[in-house]
C-alpha cells in the first residue's frame, strides 16, 4: 500500500515537473436530466435521444483518459445520478487512482446513494443552487422539495467523508449575493463555487442557453463578480480571487493574465465518448478510441470564461512555467528558462492554489 502511495505520488510529481502537472475532465456520463433549469438546454433533449455511456465503454474511456494523464475528472451530465451504473463507472476510475468528482442537481441523493458514493470512492460532490430562496431554486430546477432532500442528506454525506460544496451558477435567478451563506448554511453547505454564465458559443454542447437569466451587459457581469470578491470576506468561495480579476478584465475589455489551457490540459468527454478541448468548443479532438495518439495542443484561449477550465488553467501555470524552464534548460536557453520562472504571473497562480488549499478546496 505504502509503495504504491509512493508510486502514485512519484509519478505527480514526475509529470507535474516534465509536463506542467496531471490533467482535468468533464465527463458527461449521460446527457438526460429530470430538471427543468431556466438557463440549460438539457432538458429539452427528446426521450429518444437520451444517452447513457455504456458502464464497460465508459471504463474503456476512463483507461485511456487515466494514459494520458487525466487524473482528475468530474462526472457531469445531464443529471449524472439517473445513469444506472454510475458508481460502478466511478468505482473504476476511482480504483485507477482518478479523483472524482461529480455534478449534482440532488433530486436523487438519497440513503442508498450516499453509501454507494462512499462505497465508489467519490471525493467531491458539487450540489446545484440556483438561489438564496428554496421556493425560487424549486422553481427554477423544476425540482420541488429538493432542498429538503439537500438538508437530510448533506449531513449524512459529510458523514461518509463526501466534500460538499455548493454549486451557484451566476445568473439573474440571484437578486442578492449576500443572501446566499445564510441560505446555504442552512442546507448545511459551507462552501460554494460559483459557475460562470455561460452562453451558446457552439453546438458541441447541450447545456448552454440564451436565457434572459444570464443576459447580462459587462457593467453587470462585472458588478456580480465584485460582490463575489467581496462575498469572500463573509463565506468561504473556493474561485480564486484572480480568476474573479480576470473575469473582471475580461469583460472590461483589457488583457486577461491567464490564458485558457482547454485542450491541452484540460478536455470533455460527451455521451458519445467524443472529447473535446472544452465544452466550448466545437472542434472534436477525436473519438475516445483516436485520443492516445492526438496530440494536445496549447490554444491559449480567451473566448469563453468557463471556470471549469479557466481556473484549473490559471492554477496550473507557475507548474506548466517550471516545466518549460525545465525544458529550456535542457535545450540550453537558458534566458529563456529564467524568464519564465521569473514570470510575475507565477506567484499569482501559486497563491490561487494556497487559496484553493486553505480553503478545504475542490479536490
Ligand atoms: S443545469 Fe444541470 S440540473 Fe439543470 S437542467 Fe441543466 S443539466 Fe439539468
Ligand atoms: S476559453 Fe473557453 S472556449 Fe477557450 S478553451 Fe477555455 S473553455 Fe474552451
Amino acid at each position: 500500500m505504502l509503495n504504491g502511495t509512493l508510486r502514485k505520488n512519484y509519478a505527480l510529481l514526475k509529470e507535474a515537473i516534465l509536463n506542467g502537472g496531471p490533467s482535468f475532465a468533464n465527463f458527461a456520463l449521460t446527457n438526460a436530466c429530470n430538471a427543468r433549469c431556466g438557463f440549460c438546454t438539457f432538458p429539452s433533449v427528446p426521450a429518444q435521444d437520451r444517452v447513457y455511456v455504456e458502464a464497460r465503454r465508459a471504463k474503456e474511456a476512463l483507461d485511456i483518459l487515466y494514459d494520458r494523464g487525466i487524473w482528475y475528472i468530474t462526472f457531469v451530465g445531464g443529471e449524472p445520478l439517473l445513469h444506472p451504473q454510475v458508481w460502478d463507472i466511478i468505482g473504476y476510475a476511482n480504483g485507477k487512482g482518478i479523483v472524482c468528482m461529480m455534478s449534482t442537481n440532488a433530486s436523487y441523493l438519497n440513503e442508498n446513494a450516499v453509501r454507494a458514493m462512499k462505497e465508489a470512492g467519490l471525493s467531491t460532490l458539487f450540489i446545484s443552487i440556483d438561489t438564496p430562496s428554496a421556493e425560487e431554486h424549486e422553481r427554477n430546477r423544476g425540482l420541488p422539495g429538493v432542498c429538503q432532500n439537500i438538508k437530510e442528506m448533506v449531513p449524512l454525506l459529510k458523514r461518509a467523508g463526501i466534500n460538499c460544496i455548493a454549486s451557484v451558477t451566476i445568473s439573474k435567478a440571484i437578486k442578492d449575493y449576500f443572501k446566499l451563506p445564510g441560505f446555504l448554511k442552512g442546507l448545511g453547505l459551507e462552501r460554494i463555487t460559483f459557475s460562470n454564465p455561460m452562453i451558446r458559443y457552439s453546438d458541441s454542447y447541450a447545456g448552454y442557453k440564451d436565457s434572459p437569466l444570464i443576459d447580462f451587459t459587462p457593467q453587470e457581469i462585472i458588478q456580480v463578480f465584485q460582490d463575489i470578491k467581496r462575498l469572500k470576506a463573509e463565506f468561504t468561495v473556493l474561485n480564486p480571487t484572480a480568476s474573479l480579476d480576470d473575469m473582471i478584465r475580461f469583460f472590461s475589455k483589457e488583457e486577461v493574465k491567464f490564458l485558457c489551457l482547454g485542450g491541452y490540459k484540460s478536455f470533455y468527454v460527451d455521451w458519445k465518448l467524443d472529447v473535446y478541448p472544452c465544452q466550448t468548443l466545437n472542434e472534436k479532438m477525436g473519438a475516445i478510441c483516436e485520443f492516445p495518439t492526438v496530440p494536445f495542443k496549447r490554444l491559449n484561449c480567451n473566448l469563453c470564461i468557463n471556470e471549469c477550465y479557466r481556473e484549473p488553467s490559471l492554477m496550473q501555470y507557475i507548474a506548466i512555467s517550471v516545466s518549460d524552464a525545465l525544458a529550456d534548460f535542457r535545450g540550453g536557453r537558458l534566458k529563456g528558462g529564467i524568464g519564465r520562472l521569473l514570470d510575475g504571473n507565477n506567484l499569482i497562480s501559486l497563491w490561487a492554489s494556497v487559496e484553493e488549499w486553505r480553503t478545504g478546496g475542490r479536490i
